[in-house]
């Protein structure tokens, strides 16, 4: 589907042309502006742009209408739309938005190219190695109750640095033992900030704080805000 009017995609929309004309457009299922609920940027008025698909499928998945459905957006026209926002802090989310890798790493380098302050929040599935350097990748590293656990592509923590984050979501005891035997095998703390985030309604939040404490555990403990604020309510 065709959004935003200008685009030469009204007129030629046939996969075949596109490929040949070489150019880009994204499926995305919403775009909003909220706080961001999490990570080192959480309470910042953030541009969320939700692009749609996702090669996993995590036991606690809070996003699954992502999974289908969307719009495309030409290149053009999706820009001008995040621009009507005048946003500084832009979260490229999904779904996993490298699944659709290339449009992808070509939005994110447009956008910073712009100034903009972007980040990605990716499930770690997917190689990470051509995100532009200005971007602030939240990677997940998926805890054994995920049922993804086998999905982490562990040579994406060569390509973090400082200026971005491994989140673990902890459904369990078991995830959490296993979380904490994956810091001290890849010295995350060292290369990178490290989240620890309870599984919404499944674990309790404060046992889980209690265990970080206990084990003066080199990470960040940090409950998702939107969802306290608005009980995950989508496009918030
Ligand atoms: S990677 Fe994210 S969007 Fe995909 S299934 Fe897991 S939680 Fe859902």
């Amino acid at each position: 589907m065709q959004r935003g009017g200008l685009s030469i995609y009204a007129k030629i929309n046939s996969p075949i042309i596109i490929r040949s004309l070489n150019l880009s457009r994204l499926r995305i299922t919403e775009i909003f502006y909220s706080l961001q609920g999490e990570s080192s940027s959480i309470g910042k008025p953030t541009l969320f742009v939700r692009l749609t698909g996702c090669p996993l499928r995590c036991i606690w998945c809070d996003t699954e209408y992502a999974f289908s459905g969307g719009e495309y957006w030409d290149m053009p026209a999706l820009l001008e739309k995040i621009e009507s926002f005048n946003p500084q802090n832009i979260c490229i989310t999904g779904g996993e938005p490298l699944a659709q890798l290339k449009p992808c790493l070509e939005l994110m380098q447009l956008l910073c190219k712009k100034g903009h302050n972007v980040s990605l929040e990716t499930s770690g599935s997917i190689d990470i190695s051509e995100v532009a350097p200005g971007v602030s990748k939240v990677m997940d590293l998926k805890a054994p109750d995920s049922g993804e656990m086998g999905k982490n592509l562990y040579s994406n923590i060569q390509y973090l640095n400082k200026n971005d984050e491994v989140k673990f979501v902890i459904k369990s005891r078991k995830d959490y033992d296993w979380a904490k035997m994956k810091i001290d095998q890849y010295q995350l703390s060292d290369k990178t900030n490290v989240i620890i985030s309870p599984c919404f309604g499944d674990i309790d939040e404060r046992q889980l704080a209690e265990w970080v404490i206990e084990d003066n555990l080199p990470v960040r403990f940090q409950i998702q805000m939107h969802k306290i604020l608005w009980n995950d309510v989508q496009g918030h």
